[in-house]
């Protein structure tokens, strides 16, 4: 499965001069939302990224997502495992789990998201479901930003991954650009504006 060009065909692979969430620039940015946007593409991505799961012999008892970014993968993921799905989402800046969800003590749980860059809003959903009990047992994206050491790629963790080593890390393809400081930033020098991803409409 080719899944960047998956994210290329659906124009889900920016390209242009983007100041992203960390504040660094860069000259892509990946928008999931829109390979998601066909339910059997996203069913396509989770079955696949299901069976590296299922091959690792990982039991799972639950999939849990961030809230947004996550949802649709997780939702998909938790489908193709044919497992329980919940979501964690932010109130006033914290993450939380509501709306009924429960977690039973020494669940087995998946935290899943979109994209992983350095795994900042997994850690904290992983935190809440720790905190109430549950054992997670394994992160999975669609795709990995290539900060974080994942399952089956050469790449290795950087400095600012905030996944724990003894977790594994399931993601279906590495889109490991480069970004830049804004005052290092090749574009800014070349006389061009970073652009929010998001502000004009992308
Ligand atoms: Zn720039």
């Amino acid at each position: 499965m080719d899944v960047q060009q998956i994210y290329k065909d659906a124009h889900a692979l920016l390209e242009g001069h983007f100041k992203l969430s960390s504040g660094n620039h860069s000259q892509f940015y990946l928008q999931s939302a829109k390979v998601l946007e066909n339910p059997r593409t996203a069913e396509a991505l989770a079955a696949a990224l299901a069976t590296q799961i299922q091959e690792q012999g990982i039991a799972i008892d639950t999939v849990c997502a961030p809230a947004l970014g996550g949802l649709i993968a997780g939702y998909a993921l938790a489908s193709a495992l044919d497992v329980r799905y919940i979501f964690a989402e932010r109130v006033e800046g914290d993450m939380t789990i509501r709306r009924g969800f429960e977690v039973a003590k020494g669940e087995k749980v998946l935290i899943c998201e979109d994209i992983i860059t350095t795994g900042g809003s997994a850690m904290e959903a992983a935190a809440v479901i720790e905190r109430l009990g549950g054992d997670v047992v394994a992160f999975a994206a669609l795709a990995n930003r290539g900060f974080c050491r994942r399952e089956h790629s050469s790449i290795q963790s950087k400095n600012n991954c905030k996944l724990p080593h003894h977790i594994p890390f399931f993601a279906l393809a590495d889109f490991d650009f480069a970004m830049y400081a804004p005052e290092a930033c090749p574009l800014c020098l070349g006389g061009s504006i970073a652009v929010k991803p998001g502000s004009r409409g992308n």
